[in-house]
């Protein structure tokens, strides 16, 4: 039972033999539309799991805003998760070339018109879940408010504070579970006025502004987490070649919090969630290579 407060994003990306210059115009090797965002990820994440899921998303009144409607029927997800708002839905376009070099353009649209009024409006279902789990694609008054109502109500938050922005004191101590990547867990010990150089100090300084849960998750070199009163565990990554690490953190984030909300100890939910972190990236996109329970078993079974 989670309650995903996110984002969703339309990724079209082309693969070319070279980045485009101005004014060219390239044949691209591969196309592909690809509904995601952080928090749709995270949504079909858990449901593919076979966790029961609800949650907030917001799309615009356009054609990508239907394909909103179709994916979250695809993943068999409520439909009742989507908010059709006027103006564009989220999206991004990206180009890769040959060298796997990038650049990106992503337009929030929807995503940013998500606020606090449409957060309270879902709030008793919200408060139905175990758990609420947010990143940052959306404004920061919309999380603020639906963590403020989960801890009133006792349900759990994780927040993935991605794309990163210092999360608020008031905001990091209404966060039960912290997930942050290895460059974010450096910003976040930068941003607050943290001196500790490694890893595990900054684990424990982060400990004492809220979360009860904290993980840094680390690519290839897997995840170190500490609970309060308890020690620093780390998770070694599953050995996969990797294709497209894209989403490597939203499919960890799932299988964590499914695995964690089923009241498995810690030590075990983490290699679930590395186990979902290693079968995303051993395919290209998100939404098709998010692992179903078997899947990930056999991940586990490696
Ligand atoms: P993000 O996508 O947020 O930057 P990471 O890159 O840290 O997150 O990846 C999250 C998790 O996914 C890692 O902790 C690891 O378990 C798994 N993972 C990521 N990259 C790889 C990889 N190349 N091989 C195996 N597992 C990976």
């Amino acid at each position: 039972d989670l309650f995903v407060l996110g984002s969703f994003v339309v990724a079209c990306s082309a693969t070319v033999a070279r980045l485009p210059r101005a004014g060219e115009t390239l044949r691209a090797d591969s196309f592909l539309v690809d509904p995601g965002g952080k928090g749709l990820n995270l949504a079909v994440g858990a449901r593919r799991l076979g966790a029961r899921v609800d949650g907030l998303i917001a799309a615009g009144l356009d054609l990508f805003g239907d394909l909103a409607e179709a994916a979250l029927r695809r993943a068999d997800l409520p439909a009742g998760m989507l908010r059709r708002v006027e103006g564009a839905t989220g999206a991004g376009i990206g180009f890769i070339d040959a060298a796997g070099e990038n650049c990106i353009a992503v337009y929030p649209g929807a995503n940013a018109r998500l606020d606090a009024a449409a957060v309270r409006h879902a709030s008793a279902r919200l408060v139905r879940a175990r758990c609420v789990l947010a990143q940052f694609e959306i404004g920061d008054e919309a999380i603020a408010e639906g963590f403020r109502l989960a801890r009133r109500a006792g349900v759990a938050t994780l927040l993935n504070p991605s794309p990163f922005r210092l999360p608020a004191p008031a905001l990091l101590a209404d966060t039960d579970i912290l997930v942050v990547n290895a460059p974010e867990a450096e910003a976040c010990r930068a941003g607050l006025g943290l001196p500790e150089a490694d890893p595990a100090a900054m684990i424990a300084r982060l400990l004492d502004r809220g979360p009860r849960l904290v993980v840094v998750t680390m690519g290839a070199d897997g995840a170190l987490a500490r609970e309060t009163g308890g020690a620093l565990v780390a998770q070694p990554a599953f050995p996969v070649t990797a294709v497209d690490t894209i989403g490597a953190g939203d499919a960890f984030t799932a299988g964590l919090a499914v695995s964690l909300a089923e009241g498995l100890p810690l030590a075990e939910s983490l290699r679930h969630a590395a186990a979902c972190g290693a079968c995303v990236v051993r395919r290209a996109g998100v939404f098709d290579a998010l692992p179903d329970r078997a899947e990930r078993d056999a991940m586990l079974a490696t």
